[in-house]
């Protein structure tokens, strides 16, 4: 198992994260790097886009309880198909992009992606996001496949069709290639 980053650890399913569960005794803290002070610390609930409750994730302690001598904070373990501070899934942003790149319009393909209520205007800040991640992205994508030609050469849509297409060559057989490059890279995929 990946040794976690203080923003968290990506697993791709609860039967994974059971499993992390069983061996946390023997994991590191990533904030303090002290082995033997884990403890699962409860859920982390969020809210989709028609407020209902959905699972997120885990949190893990670091006990400082008694005589325990963690450090006494905490971390997240995410869901990989869960996007930071996002109220919709990685499957659903694959979705949108998928519908805009079959030449809908950026609302079109947001009512298309989005399996839950979606407002016009929060389709703008999405795409900024992809925008803003284009360089990161691209260069994390790298390290595991090279960039696939593309021939889309529209000034505004290319960029991110690009790192759409280099998603499905880096992560072929995944279902849905944002939750594994979250899975892969323990990375967020928007920042
Ligand atoms: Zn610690």
């Amino acid at each position: 198992m990946r040794y976690p980053k203080p923003g968290g650890l990506y697993l791709s399913s609860a039967a994974e994260y059971d499993k992390y569960k069983l061996n946390l005794k023997l994991k590191k803290c990533p904030h303090c790097g002290q082995v033997g002070f884990l403890n699962a610390h409860g859920f982390l609930w969020g809210k989709t886009a028609d407020g209902s409750q959905t699972l997120r994730g885990w949190r893990v302690f670091c006990s400082n309880r008694g005589r325990r001598g963690g450090c006494g904070r905490t971390f997240s373990i995410h869901r990989s198909n869960v996007l930071r501070r996002r109220s919709f899934r990685a499957p659903q942003l694959r979705e949108f992009l998928k519908a805009l790149f079959r030449g809908q319009s950026r609302h079109a393909a947001g009512v298309a992606g989005w399996l839950e209520p979606l407002r016009p205007r929060s389709v703008y800040p999405i795409w900024q996001a992809l925008q803003r991640n284009l360089p990161r992205l691209r260069s994390l994508l790298c390290r595991r496949s090279p960039p696939p030609d593309s021939r889309q050469s529209d000034p505004i849509l290319g960029p991110v069709a690009q790192i759409s297409k280099h998603l499905s060559c880096a992560f072929p057989k995944a279902a849905c290639p944002i939750s594994a490059f979250q899975a892969h890279f323990q990375e967020p995929f928007l920042i």
